[in-house]
């Protein structure tokens, strides 16, 4: 028997948890968190990204400060308006939406970014924090990940330690940082990826398997250890036989199902965790810059 593990609902209880945690530090210090999204140009997906971002932060009390820059921007215009929210005391996360186009060069914008505001986690200050420290921004989709696996296999602290986990994906955005995550888990962390060799293999031997390819249907279940926890990151679009789209993850959902002890669907399994995390992480920036500690009833890090 395989669990599903249900993302959305995990997540709707983690935004319901932020709202309820906002109007408390609204009530007792006067602050609302504030989150600035920046898009530029008009990349129909990020479109979409940027519009739930902003729905969902004032749905959880939050301040929303959209900045829709023409595709036309240049560099030197993004970074200006950076410097603007960075100074901006109303505003405590900053986002850009990525991808940028092709003229921007995106690790420039990222450096640009206050580190103490970058919800993101993508700073080299917050990925090197990440790697040394535990007070790091960590990266929305990764953290999700991490969030459904407490979940799974327990929140005591100690309840991931010793346990293998494979890591399929090393992208700056999911794979790395997810496996840096693993590793202060106490997890044994493969990261594998495009030239890894004997791949099924390597899958077959984790008791995590964190699928984040961009590869539609890549793990089948004979991959998969039985037993094992499956975290689906992959987000893919394909046409049926019939002609019509749909979304599919990085595991053979089908395949997997009665091997895997416990696997997200796609979707609705990590997906709705990446937005709930970022207003996790802009309301854990805004403690941090005033200086609330995390002990006083409002969300820790
Ligand atoms: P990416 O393209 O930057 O990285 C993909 C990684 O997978 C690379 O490291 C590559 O080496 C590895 N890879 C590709 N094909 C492989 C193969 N056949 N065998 C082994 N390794 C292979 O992608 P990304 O940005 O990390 O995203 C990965 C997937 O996760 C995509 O489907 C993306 O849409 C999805 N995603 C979902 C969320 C979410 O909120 N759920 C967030 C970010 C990304």
């Amino acid at each position: 028997m395989t669990t599903i593990i249900k993302g959305n609902d995990f997540a709707s209880d983690l935004r319901g948890q932020i709202h309820r945690q906002t109007a408390l530090l609204q009530e007792n210090y006067g602050i609302t968190p504030g989150l600035a999204v920046v898009l530029v140009g008009t990349d129909p997906a990020s479109e979409i990204y940027v519009r739930n971002k902003t729905k969902q932060a004032i749905a959880a009390g939050m301040a929303s400060f959209e900045h829709r820059l023409a595709a036309s921007t240049s560099q030197q215009e993004l970074l200006a308006l950076l410097a603007r929210l960075n100074e901006n005391p109303a505003i405590n996360g900053i986002l850009v939406q990525l991808p940028l186009p092709a003229r921007i060069n995106p690790d420039s914008v990222i450096n640009a970014i206050d580190p103490s505001k970058d919800v993101d986690g993508f700073h080299p200050v917050n990925v090197g924090l990440l790697v040394t420290g535990d007070n790091a921004m960590i990266p929305c989709t990764p953290l999700g990940c991490l969030m459904l696996l407490r979940h799974a296999l327990g929140q005591q602290q100690q309840a991931l330690a010793g346990l293998k986990a494979l890591v399929l994906g090393r992208s700056n955005i999911v794979g790395k940082p997810m496996g840096a995550l693993l590793v202060r888990e106490s997890c044994t962390v493969t990261l594998a990826h495009s030239q890894t060799r004997n791949l099924a293999d390597e899958c077959r031997q984790a008791d995590i398997l964190i699928a984040a390819a961009g590869r539609p249907g890549l793990v089948k279940g004979d991959w998969i250890k039985p037993g094992a926890t499956v975290i689906d990151v992959g987000i893919n679009r394909i046409i049926t036989a019939t002609g019509r789209t749909r979304l599919v993850g990085d595991v053979d959902f089908d395949s997997a199902l009665g091997i895997a002890g416990a696997m997200t669907p796609v979707p609705g399994g990590v997906g709705p965790m990446t937005i709930a995390c970022l207003l996790h992480n802009t309301l854990k920036a805004t403690l941090k810059q005033q200086g609330i500690p995390a002990s006083n009833g409002i969300l820790g890090p």
